[in-house]
């Protein structure tokens, strides 16, 4: 996907970054790698940084199976060799939360997720509710309680 800047980034996710990439670094082309030995793998100032993109395209992080883009935050996630999964915000994309506030997310609709969005409707789920695990870790079971009653009483 081609885009201006990476991943959103919260300032205290840069931590547990740095801690995954010791073993994410092993997983990346050699390209990815020599950029983030000599630019970093973060861009911005406080409360505004994001993750480094190269040409305008792949973020650092991504790395290749099969010719499949995925990301190696999540593959140390998935070894265990990490407790933290990866950003906030690529963990809820296609919703995006605005301003840093709980009361306010919206939907980006990209071509990239129609395939998603058929697979939803056909198997009746909604985005809230495969997003569960993300909107659970942003806001809270609380919130995602609530937010799961709500729509049941909008579709009664
Ligand atoms: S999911 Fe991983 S590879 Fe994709 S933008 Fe986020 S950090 Fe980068």
């Amino acid at each position: 996907m081609e885009g201006g800047r990476g991943a959103p980034l919260k300032d205290e996710e840069l931590p547990y970054m740095e801690k995954s990439l010791s073993y994410a670094h092993a997983l990346l082309s050699p390209v990815h790698r020599s950029h983030i030995d000599r630019h970093g793998f973060f861009e911005g100032t406080p409360g505004d940084y994001t993750t480094v993109c190269i040409d305008n395209k792949a973020c650092v992080f991504v790395y290749y199976e099969n010719g499949i883009a995925k990301c190696s935050l999540e593959r140390v996630y998935n070894d265990k060799k990490s407790e933290w999964k990866k950003p906030i915000s690529c963990h809820l994309f296609p919703i995006r939360v605005l301003n840093g506030k709980a009361g306010y997310i919206r939907y980006e609709k990209i071509p990239e997720c129609d395939a998603g969005i058929v697979k939803g409707i056909k198997e009746g789920t909604s985005l809230i509710e495969f997003l569960e695990e993300p909107l659970r870790r942003r806001f809270g079971d609380d919130w995602y309680k609530n937010i799961i009653l709500q729509l049941n009483g909008v579709q009664k």
